[in-house]
């Protein structure tokens, strides 16, 4: 609700029906209001990510439990924040933009790399376009700075560095909840250096969640009788050359389809401007140098504080001096001689308060 009144104070200074100092005094008032809740996932139209329809192998159930639903943003509110960023820009909201900034680069950093094809790949295109159809200048901008953190993120995070080239029998150690007997035994086996096969007794269910484990990695695994001549039966374990290729062809595949999401972007995106000295290294894949970055100030920061954001300054044409008019408990700024302009204002503040209440 916040983000599309707001939309709609800057079309109205925009066709005339406000005045730009009037657009920007409710704009950056508005903006303090919704700050502290600002982010991609949160406020406005998101809807309930759908679970994967697949049937989970049975050791899957028992030990991990399904996962929760997500909240994903819709197209439309993607739209919404990427056009509202170059609305701050336009309006010479500097520190309202660096705060939502901050706060979009802070969100990135918290979201599961599994959800940014959902969340912040669509947005970073979304917002390419919008600041190409406002001819907004870009180089060295906070913008340059959300597309490089992001994008880095996304890299760091999911194509992630090259798998090692082990030169012995060590492995990586798989993850499961803490007091799993079975799994410490895996691991002190996958850790192992010098041994290259080992066998695991126990019941039908745990030898198949220790299989599972280890399940498309390329460690070779069988069931079968301990002894010929015995009747308990063991998992069988062997590691071979066949591990690393895996893991470097899987590792190869996450950058392919990296680097086909970043070209998505490029589509709308003027990347080469947007990640200007960065732009080789990431459109690759690979990290950029840091001294490449623009800098994000982190949230907090005297330039970058979300919750006392100042009035805007004076812009364009010279501003009239402000008086404080107190009307219950809300202060509003008051111009002379537009009183009806100021009634406005309260009006607004009021039904804004009371749909933040929902
Ligand atoms: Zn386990």
């Amino acid at each position: 609700m916040t983000i599309s009144f707001q939309l709609a104070i800057f079309e109205a200074s925009v066709d005339g029906s406000l005045s730009p100092d009037a657009a920007r005094d409710i704009f950056s008032g508005v903006m303090s209001e919704m700050l502290p809740d600002f982010g991609l996932r949160s406020l406005g139209s998101v809807t309930l990510e759908q679970p994967p329809n697949e049937e989970l192998p049975k050791w899957k159930s028992k030990w991990h439990p399904p996962p929760l639903p997500v909240m994903v943003p819709t197209l439309q509110r993607i739209t919404d924040i990427a056009s509202l960023l170059c609305h701050c820009q336009l309006l010479g909201l500097d520190q309202h933009l660096s705060a939502l900034i901050s706060k979009l680069a802070t969100e990135a950093k918290m979201t599961g790399v599994g959800d940014f094809p959902s969340t912040f790949l669509p947005f970073l295109k979304a917002l390419g376009a919008s600041l190409r159809k406002w001819n907004i200048e870009v180089q060295h901008s906070a913008f340059q700075g959300l597309f490089q953190h992001v994008m880095s993120t996304y890299i760091e995070r999911y194509i992630q560095q090259p798998p090692p080239i082990f030169k012995d029998w060590t492995r990586e150690t798989v993850t499961c909840k803490p007091d799993c007997k079975d799994c410490e035994k895996l691991n002190e086996f996958l850790a192992n250096p010098h041994k290259q096969a080992a066998d695991f007794l126990g019941g039908a269910s745990r030898r198949d969640h220790l299989q599972a484990q280890v399940a498309g990695t390329g460690i070779e695994a069988e069931q079968r009788r301990k002894y010929a001549s015995g009747s308990a039966y063991a998992l069988f374990l062997t590691k071979n050359q066949r591990y690393i290729e895996i893991g470097r062809k899987a590792w190869e595949k996450r950058g392919e389809e990296t680097r086909n999401s970043f070209r998505d972007i490029e589509s709308e995106a003027n990347l080469k401007a947007l990640l200007g000295d960065a732009y080789a290294a990431i459109i690759s894949g690979t990290l950029p140098e840091q001294r490449a970055m623009h800098y994000v100030p982190p949230l907090g920061t005297s330039a970058n504080t979300a919750n006392r954001l100042p009035p805007p300054g004076p812009r364009g044409i010279k501003r009239k001096s402000v008086e404080m008019i107190v009307i219950d408990d809300w202060v509003v700024g008051k111009q002379e001689p537009s009183l009806s302009r100021s009634l406005f204002c309260c009006v607004l503040f009021g039904v804004l308060s009371l749909f933040s209440l929902y």
